[in-house]
């Protein structure tokens, strides 16, 4: 379709052939010209933890050379604060109990997992890696476990992303079906992959469906899926509700649980994410990193993620409010008369019978609120609509009155 849209002006015969293969992502619309109310990237409406800016001043102050040296390429710092942060929290923000003020700019609150979330292991920085935001940590898993004779089983719908990455490293896909209700048809999955000796990836809670599997529920798939073929599954959004399945990897060393600060940690600016899996799957990642770009993350920003895990409750308070505000948006849609899917994320797929997908779009836009609509065949009704503040949501309400 955009193949070669952003090739040479002298044409194709100064490309290389694998070039054919591209077709590149297209994020969300980035606006310059207007000021929008945008809600259509998944961000976060919240800014960072106050403590993530009292560490890059510090840093400016104290270690402003450092900026002339490379930064840690094994990010230890980091890794052991992510390790930390997910054995306090079970890895799930919005359901951990919290003690104390998060918000008053001390950092001094604490936070408990909810017993159903509690990981049963320790957490080990080894068993993290940390790149230039999780779609190059995706990128580097692609490379590390998939293969070009094996396909690789994903839902039709989910990040579009992972086709992406399959035609820049030449893997074969195999995408499945989801049910009428946009649940994925799990067993389809594992039966497919053990016909085909396949790996396997996914989001949980779904992209854009907004819908997440429980863990019992990936952990049957686990148990069907070969033992042999890595597991991928993307956390992006669990933060708001979801399971997280972690607790599931001394179990399965197939397992690759993926993770980012960019949605649940306020900071799609900084470009962090992360895995969690066995130290032998880290230790391959770790390999593709160092034959490629040995510093993919940048001393600022190891700094700044290091500590927003250090001011976790923070995160929490806003995944918490952030549930609250699509919850209440979801009871608004469904009194409206939209077909909603239960979300566990901080956005919401929605669609109206009787009402143009586009249209609705392109009318949300002109009144200045900028969500995301696909061009994909099956998808073309559905707005997905970001959760943003309070504020934000009350003023697409009106908006959204005027649209019937
Ligand atoms: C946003 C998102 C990512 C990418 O996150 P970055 O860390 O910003 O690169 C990965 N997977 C899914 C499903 C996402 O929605």
């Amino acid at each position: 379709m955009n193949k070669i849209k952003h090739g040479l002006a002298g044409g194709k015969t100064m490309l290389a052939s694998r070039m054919n293969n591209l077709n590149p992502y297209v994020p969300g619309e980035q606006p310059e010209d207007r000021e929008y109310i945008k809600i259509n990237a998944n961000e976060n409406p919240f800014p960072p933890s106050p403590k993530v800016k009292e560490a890059l001043k510090n840093f400016l102050d104290k270690d402003f050379k450092k900026l002339g040296l490379y930064p840690d390429p094994d990010s230890r710092k980091l890794h052991e604060a992510i390790a930390d942060m997910l054995n306090c929290t079970g890895g799930v923000l919005s359901r951990c109990q919290i003690e104390g003020d998060a918000l008053d700019g001390t950092g001094s609150a604490k936070v408990k997992p909810a017993s159903e979330d509690k990981i049963p292991f320790t957490v080990t920085p080894d068993m993290i890696y940390t790149g230039n935001g999780s779609d190059e940590v995706l990128s580097f898993v692609f490379y590390a476990f998939f293969d070009s004779d094996k396909k690789l089983i994903c839902p039709e719908h989910s990040y579009s992303f992972y086709p992406v990455y399959c035609g820049f490293y030449d893997i074969p896909r195999l995408p499945v079906e989801l049910n009428e209700d946009w649940t994925l048809k799990t067993e389809k999955m594992t039966s497919l992959a053990r016909e085909n000796d396949s790996p396997i990836i996914f989001a949980n809670p779904n992209a854009p469906t907004s819908i997440c599997l429980s863990r019992e529920q990936v952990k049957k798939m686990l148990d069907d899926a070969p033992k042999n073929r890595v597991f991928v599954v993307d956390e992006a959004y669990v933060d708001f509700g979801g399971e997280s399945v972690i607790a599931l990897l001394k179990d399965y060393k197939n397992l690759v649980v993926v993770r980012t600060f960019s949605k649940s940690i306020c900071g799609a600016g900084l470009r962090s994410g992360y895995i969690v899996a066995d130290p032998q799957l880290v230790n391959a990642v770790t390999t593709v990193k160092n034959s490629l770009n040995h510093f993919p993350m940048d001393a600022m920003t190891q700094v700044a993620c290091t500590a927003a895990c250090g001011d976790i409750a923070y995160y929490a308070e806003r995944a918490k409010e952030i549930c609250e505000v699509r919850d209440d948006f979801i009871s608004y849609l469904r009194n409206k008369g939209y077909t909603v899917c239960d979300s566990k994320t901080n956005f919401v797929f929605v669609k109206k019978d009787g009402l143009n997908g586009k249209k609705a779009y392109e009318f949300i836009k002109q009144n200045g609120i900028l969500v995301r609509r696909f061009d994909t065949p099956g998808i073309e009704e559905y707005l997905r609509i970001t959760i943003g503040t309070k504020e934000q949501m009350n003023e697409l309400k009106k908006v959204m009155d005027k649209l019937d």
